[in-house]
Formats: structure tokens, C-alpha cells, sequence
């Protein structure tokens, strides 16, 4: 058996994406979850030629390969999907886990637009499930009648994850109803939040506070039980506190 021609390989990033999510924490799973998620990939010298972007302004939909940056190098053959909650362990291949060789994501993201100006070119994309600082790798239009696939089966995550109601406490709500992005913060909180951002063994009530950063404010929030008169029901996440970082 020849070995293979190609044993190592250098990738150049095409730019890198500037977006609503300063940190890992909190960032849907999966791209499509949070359309309210606003980013913007810059492109680097030299792929941010207007050139090379001529034509992508008649697809709606792209495809993002790009580098888990803040992922470690170091993988494992096995990992523990959050969706399985947090315990049972697949192989790494059979996952969208952000551990794996070489470090490679792809997410299809939507594209609102394209600026291009003598500073260079800029891709305006939305429903992004990624952090801030993401070096870009690719970019490829999305082609539907290739790509989509309903009928297909889709191993332990058959369905979009559940979504828990959220609610913002009024001190809360007067420190949104401040700010001239309000409605749309307003929309990307509910949005992050109904995925439940805590770590996938945490389920339930809780007395902790948690934090999670979109845009320049970071959310603190906690889980409370939304029991209806007779004591049953499902928990609800509620935004105590929006604090300005
Ligand atoms: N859609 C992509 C895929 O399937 O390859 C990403 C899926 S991955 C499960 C999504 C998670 O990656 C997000 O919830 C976020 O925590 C994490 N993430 C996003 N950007 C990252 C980055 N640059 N480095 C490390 N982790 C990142």
C-alpha cells in the first residue's frame, strides 16, 4: 500500500469572524439555532480582493470552515456529546465535537451581504455558532438541491435540541430597554438562553448564577422551576442582571 501523497498539510486562514459571542460559553451548538446571532467574517490580504467574492452575493446560504482556535490540540478517539448528556461517550468522528484531529468546523451560516470598499471585503452572515477571533479557513456557496437532505438519518440528534421558556426580570429589561440595540440583544438573549447554555449534567433548578457574554454585556441568569398549580413542569431559565463588561 503506497503511502499517502500528502502526510502534512499548512492551511493559510482566508480571515477571520468578528461576532456576537465573545466566549465559548453559551454559543449555540449548532449554526440555525439563534438567528438573531450577527457576525461579519473580514477577509485577510490577499483573498480580500472583491474579485474573489464576485458572484457569492446570489447565495443565500454558505458553508464556514474554520479552525476551533480555542480548542485544545490534544483529542481522543471517544467524546461526550452534550446532547447524550454529557456521559456517553461516541467516536469522535460520529460527533460535531470541537476536540477532534486538526481542529477543523464547518457551520452553514446565512449571508445578509457583502461590503466591498477600498478597506477590503466583509461577508455579513447570521445564525453563526461562532466565537469571536474565529480564524476562517473556506468559504463555499450552498447548494440546496446537492446538500439538503431531510430524509436522512441523523444518528443521536434526530431533532433540533428542546428549548426552555425564558424570562428577563424587570431590572433586567430596563437595562435592555436602554441600549439602541435592544430588541435585537433582546431577541439573541432568548435565543441563547432557550438552548440552556449550562453544562449538559446540569439539569433542573438551581440556586447558581450563571453568566454568559453576548455582545459587550455579560447575562447572568439562573434556573428556576416553572411548576404550574399542580407542582408540575419544566424548568425555566430567568436574566437576573445584564451588566455592561
Ligand atoms: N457547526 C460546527 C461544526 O459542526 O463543525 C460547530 C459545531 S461545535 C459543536 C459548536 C460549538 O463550538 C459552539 O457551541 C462553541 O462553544 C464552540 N466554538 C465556536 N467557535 C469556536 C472556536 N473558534 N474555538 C473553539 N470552540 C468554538
Amino acid at each position: 500500500m503506497p503511502a499517502s501523497p500528502c502526510s502534512h498539510v499548512t492551511l493559510t486562514p482566508i480571515g477571520h469572524i468578528e461576532s456576537d459571542y465573545p466566549d465559548k460559553f453559551g454559543v449555540p451548538r449548532q449554526p440555525g439555532l439563534a438567528d438573531a446571532a450577527r457576525a461579519r467574517l473580514v477577509l485577510t490580504a490577499p483573498f480580500d480582493d472583491p474579485l474573489t467574492v464576485r458572484g457569492l452575493e446570489a447565495f443565500s446560504h454558505l458553508w464556514v470552515t474554520f479552525l476551533f482556535h480555542l480548542s485544545p490540540e490534544r483529542w481522543t478517539p471517544l467524546v461526550r456529546p452534550p446532547r447524550l448528556g454529557g456521559n456517553a461517550r461516541i467516536g469522535v468522528f460520529a460527533s460535531r465535537s470541537t476536540h477532534r484531529p486538526n481542529r477543523l468546523g464547518q457551520s452553514l451560516v446565512e449571508l445578509e451581504g457583502i461590503d466591498t470598499d477600498d478597506a477590503g471585503v466583509c461577508l455579513r452572515l447570521r445564525s453563526v455558532d461562532l466565537v469571536d477571533g474565529t480564524p476562517v479557513l473556506d468559504i463555499k456557496p450552498y447548494l440546496p438541491w446537492a446538500e439538503s437532505r431531510p430524509e436522512a438519518r441523523a444518528g443521536f440528534a434526530p431533532e433540533p435540541p428542546p428549548r426552555l421558556p425564558v424570562r428577563i426580570n424587570r431590572a433586567a429589561q430596563a437595562t435592555l430597554d436602554a441600549r439602541p440595540d435592544a430588541d435585537s440583544l433582546r431577541a439573541l438573549i432568548q435565543q441563547v438562553l432557550a438552548q440552556d447554555p449550562r453544562p449538559a449534567y446540569r439539569k433542573g433548578a438551581e440556586e447558581r448564577v450563571y453568566g454568559v457574554r453576548l455582545r459587550d454585556v455579560d447575562v447572568r441568569f439562573r434556573a428556576l422551576a416553572n411548576t404550574d398549580d399542580q407542582g408540575e413542569g419544566e424548568t425555566l431559565l430567568e436574566v437576573v442582571e445584564i451588566v455592561v463588561v
